[in-house]
């Protein structure tokens, strides 16, 4: 059989309140025609993120019965430690709230003024928890991914010969750790190769710096490897996840996302020293370390999620969703970032909007048009989340997330069938400009205007 099903069945479904392209030009409107500031229940269809928006199976929702709320020693810590240990081999695991707390975290320890971090693409809280500490953040990552056409596999690849660069420019005394970010969120979802990463370790081994791995998309990345890279198909992805891990000293990992549950972070190292000194900065701000920033129920729903997301008929089902939202619109002549990501796809509206210039705000606009003719929601990654400081972006893309096993084949159909007919019409998609704009992270709370054309 070639068709691919969801591999799971529904036991409890979430009505969507259907609106009308009426109702929700007044709330574009309403929102300033940003959509981060649209309520829920007024979004069809809502890919926004998949970061802790995915469904539970039953036997994470089983999990949330059994978590364990003692203080200290409490049995969910073990099994999630004992499931985190098996599945990544870092001995020492400080469970956080979500990935940003274990940034902080490891920053604070890590990072400091003076100091410069390499990374492919920083993501957004990344970049500012490094910076928070005094550090730079610089993104190394191959050229084609600024390319939207290249078809590149590995497309989230670290430049080594940047990297190296970066070592004879600023020495390695200014380097206190290398980063992988996996896949790669901020570049289109792309992957790392394994190839790529002991190259980077090799690097790293030469000078004698620790690698880490922004390991929030491991699984998918993982999978990745197992598809494309030569040699790799025979192999679990158990095996493969464990190499990825084996050849980092720790890790920061967003349970958000491969968790597959709605909160959580994982930081995880080999070294027992440093582990002690953010053990002693979680306690200060997110908790006991048997529980970190999350409830024993957490926990245990963490513990399962991180063993389904390695089952191979779910990741054959969550690339192939994705890839099937790509290629259709790719299809339909919609320009994306290519190939499709793991967990997204990445619309170039700069190719979908030539006649808005980045001032105008054009992937935005395709985000509003979204909405309002399907009730689609969509986010930019553009002008309005980057340009604050007045340069342009390399790219302006609008961002298709999946959340995890949370929409069919139909409403992915429904998606694909609104871009198409947005498309059609792209030349009355009208320009947009900020009314008012905070000077940080603005995008989540711009207020905005359509112009006439
Ligand atoms: C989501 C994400 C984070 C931050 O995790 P949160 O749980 O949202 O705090 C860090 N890095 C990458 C690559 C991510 O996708």
């Amino acid at each position: 059989m070639k068709t691919i099903i969801e591999p799971f069945r529904i036991k409890v479904v979430e009505p969507i309140q259907m609106t009308t392209r009426e109702e929700r030009e007044v709330i574009l409107k309403e929102a300033g025609y940003n959509l981060f500031c649209v309520d829920a229940d007024k979004v069809l269809i809502d890919l926004l993120t998949d970061s802790g928006t995915g469904a539970m199976s039953s036997e994470q929702w089983a999990g949330i019965m059994r978590g364990d709320e003692s203080y200290a020693g409490a049995i969910s810590f073990h099994r999630f430690y004992d499931r985190v240990v098996e599945i990544t081999g870092f001995s020492e695991v400080l469970p956080t709230h979500q990935g940003r707390a274990s940034e902080r975290i490891l920053f604070e320890v890590m990072g400091g003024p003076g100091l410069v971090v390499p990374n492919n693409s920083h993501f957004d809280t990344t970049r500012a928890n490094v910076e928070a500490s005094g550090a730079k953040a610089v993104d190394l990552v191959i050229d084609e991914a600024y390319d939207p056409k290249s078809r590149n596999p590995f497309k989230g690849n670290m430049n080594i010969d940047r990297l190296q660069q970066l070592f004879a420019e600023v020495g390695v005394s200014k380097i206190p750790l290398v980063m992988l970010t996996v896949t790669n969120n901020s570049g289109g979802g792309q992957p790392v190769s394994l190839a790529n990463i002991r190259e980077v370790r090799k690097v790293c081994d030469d000078h004698g710096v620790p690698l880490f791995l922004d390991a929030c998309r491991f699984a998918e990345n993982a999978y990745f490897i197992k598809l494309r890279e030569p040699g790799m198909a025979d192999r679990t992805v158990s095996s493969i996840v464990r190499e990825m891990f084996d050849l980092a000293d720790g890790a920061t990992i967003s349970a958000k996302k491969y968790g597959l549950a709605n909160i959580g972070g994982l930081l995880l190292f080999r070294d027992a020293a440093l582990a002690r000194q953010a053990r002693n900065l979680l306690i200060l701000t997110e908790g006991f370390p048997t529980y970190g920033g999350l409830a024993g129920r957490d926990l245990e729903a963490i513990a399962q999620g991180l063993e389904e997301v390695l089952h191979e008929d779910y990741l054959r089902y969550r690339i192939r969703s994705v890839a099937y939202l790509g290629e259709r619109l790719l299809a339909g002549g919609v320009q994306i970032v290519e190939p499709p990501g793991g967990h997204a796809v990445y619309i170039d509206a700069t190719a979908f909007c030539p006649h808005l210039t980045p001032e105008q705000f054009p992937a935005q606009a395709v985000v509003c048009a979204l909405y309002r003719h399907a009730g689609v929601r969509g986010v930019e990654i553009g002008s309005l989340m980057f340009g604050g400081d007045g340069q342009a972006p390399e790219m302006e893309l609008v961002r298709l997330a999946l959340p995890r096993r949370t929409y069919t084949q139909s409403h992915i159909d429904y998606v694909i069938e609104a871009v198409l007919e947005v498309f059609a019409e792209r030349d009355k998609i009208k320009p947009l400009e900020i009314v008012e704009a905070p000077a940080q992270l603005r995008h989540f709370t711009a207020r905005l205007r359509e112009l006439d054309g």
